[in-house]
């Protein structure tokens, strides 16, 4: 017999920090969990952040700081106007996006309001690799009409596409045939594309939508929450990439566009911030004057100057291929698992989150019973775990008709914050997707009792059905 460790043949990896902070998270009860579900209308947004053990109900602005970026808010510099800070931003923007402009907002929804204003007219179309929720919303309150030109494999759960997050080139094409490219102001490119899992778009792909677009005058404009992440799948994904690093392939991909909206809370690691990038000095113009009416001068935006510090360090942390990898692959574990375990899930897995399949796993609850919203309760009530709704109350109501929207996809997100939990806390919700997952049978639907007008999945309120 030997002594000798067994070395494995696959060696694990680990995060490429180490905690310096801790913040505590409060265990309940079941009882306690259930006297906040009832108070909360089950709906995991009105849950108090104080009653949740695991939360992940986004990675929207829910990430951890680096000691740089934590060092950085000190070097604030609060002036009105011309903030060093901004210029920080700035360079950082350009050195890793490659936008010649950058117009700050108060978050990714502050950029959406100004490009859909500054671009949209009344009776115009936005074709899209499917909607997002506040970038529809700017676009109709402008005017517009979403079309979503995705492709077909994108709504199938179970489809193993490595890039199902691209643009149906035959369906952009009929669109500009249908509507006419003069009532098309820019085509909307998600990547990755969140209500689809986190599926990434390829290079391949981008390059084909430019090249059709740049042939009828359509700019191209990105949602860029996630397009470092995007630039990881592509790293791994495609063919002739893989030698590249993360931050070279962000700059290839973002040169095919035409400019971006940015949520600040995503990649770039901060808890607050967003922006709107672009190359054409016309949009710039009209953004940067628009700017000051909604969000703050250009030179700020609505953000503080160490707000924009810390964006700025944030960006250049984002695209290291040791971040990169680490934090993908976190969310690769968790699903991973959940797959060994069989519960039906959204393959391949996406870069933020795993996606469940509620309407796989409750086939007996009716879309209009809310099976996904149900399927978010029931994690919190088993383990104090919080996660999010992407089904039917997410898609909201169809504007003309006045009926719910009712999507393909009815899923319950558990979105992992960038550099925020272990490995432990992954294992943890493993097992409570397990534990819901073997006790849905008996597992009643929903009724809606109180419903918003706008973006209703935020503020709803429910009642289980018996
Ligand atoms: C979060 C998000 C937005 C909106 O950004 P906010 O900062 O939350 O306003 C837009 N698009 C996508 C894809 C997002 O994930």
């Amino acid at each position: 017999m030997s002594d000798l460790p067994v070395v494995p043949r696959r060696r694990s990896w680990a995060e490429p920090w180490k905690v310096k902070v801790v913040e505590p998270v409060r265990m309940t009860t079941r009882e306690h969990r259930e006297a906040a579900m009832r108070e909360a209308g089950w709906n995991t947004f009105l849950l108090r952040s104080e009653d949740v053990y695991i939360d992940l109900l986004t990675d929207s602005g829910t990430g951890a700081m680096s000691d740089s970026q934590w060092a950085g808010m000190m070097l604030g510099d609060e002036a009105y106007a011309g903030s060093r800070n901004f210029y920080n931003l700035w360079e950082a923007m350009t050195a890793h996006y490659g936008f010649k402009y950058l117009v700050p907002t108060h978050q990714g929804r502050g950029a959406e309001n100004i490009l859909s204003k500054a671009l949209i007219k009344p009776g115009d179309f936005v074709p899209g690799n499917m909607y997002f929720t506040t970038t529809r919303l700017h676009q109709e309150l402008a005017g517009g009409t979403f079309v979503d030109v995705i492709v077909p494999e994108a709504h199938d759960p179970r489809s193993e596409l490595p890039f199902k997050g691209n643009i149906d080139l035959g369906a952009l094409e009929a669109v500009i045939e249908r509507v006419g490219a003069e009532r098309i102001p820019y085509v909307c490119l998600h990547a990755t594309v969140n209500m689809a899992g986190g599926q990434p778009v390829s290079l391949e792909n981008a390059r084909a939508v430019r090249e059709l677009t740049a042939r009828c005058g359509i700019p191209v404009y990105m949602d860029a929450t996630r397009a470092v992440e995007n630039a990881y799948f592509i790293q791994q994904r495609e063919p002739g990439q893989g030698h590249k690093r993360v931050a070279e392939i962000l700059l290839e991909f973002c040169a095919l566009t035409d400019g971006c909206t940015m949520s600040g809370k995503k990649d770039p690691l901060v808890n607050i911030g967003g922006w709107l990038a672009m190359n054409d000095e016309k949009v710039y113009e009209e953004a940067s004057n628009l700017v000051v009416v909604y969000e703050g001068l250009h030179t700020y935006g609505g953000m503080a100057g160490r707000d924009m510090e810390a964006m700025a360090r944030g960006i250049g942390e984002s695209v290291q291929d040791d971040h990169i990898r680490a934090r993908i692959g976190q969310v690769e574990y968790l699903g991973a698992k959940l797959m060994e375990w069989g519960v039906p899930i959204v393959r391949p897995v996406g870069g933020h989150a795993v996606y469940l399949d509620a309407r796989a796993i409750y086939p007996h609850i009716p879309q209009d019973q809310f099976p996904a919203q149900m399927l978010a309760a029931q994690l919190y009530l088993d383990s104090g775990l919080r996660a999010m709704e992407r089904g039917i109350v997410s898609a909201g109501r169809d504007a003309a008709t006045g009926d719910h929207h009712y999507p393909k996809l009815e899923l319950v997100r558990l979105t992992i914050p960038r550099r925020v939990y272990t490995q432990a806390h992954m294992d943890v919700t493993a097992e409570s997707v397990a534990a819901v997952y073997a006790e849905r049978d008996g597992t009643p639907g929903l009724r809606m009792v109180h419903e918003p007008k706008y973006l209703r999945f935020f503020q709803a309120r429910f009642e289980p059905l018996d």
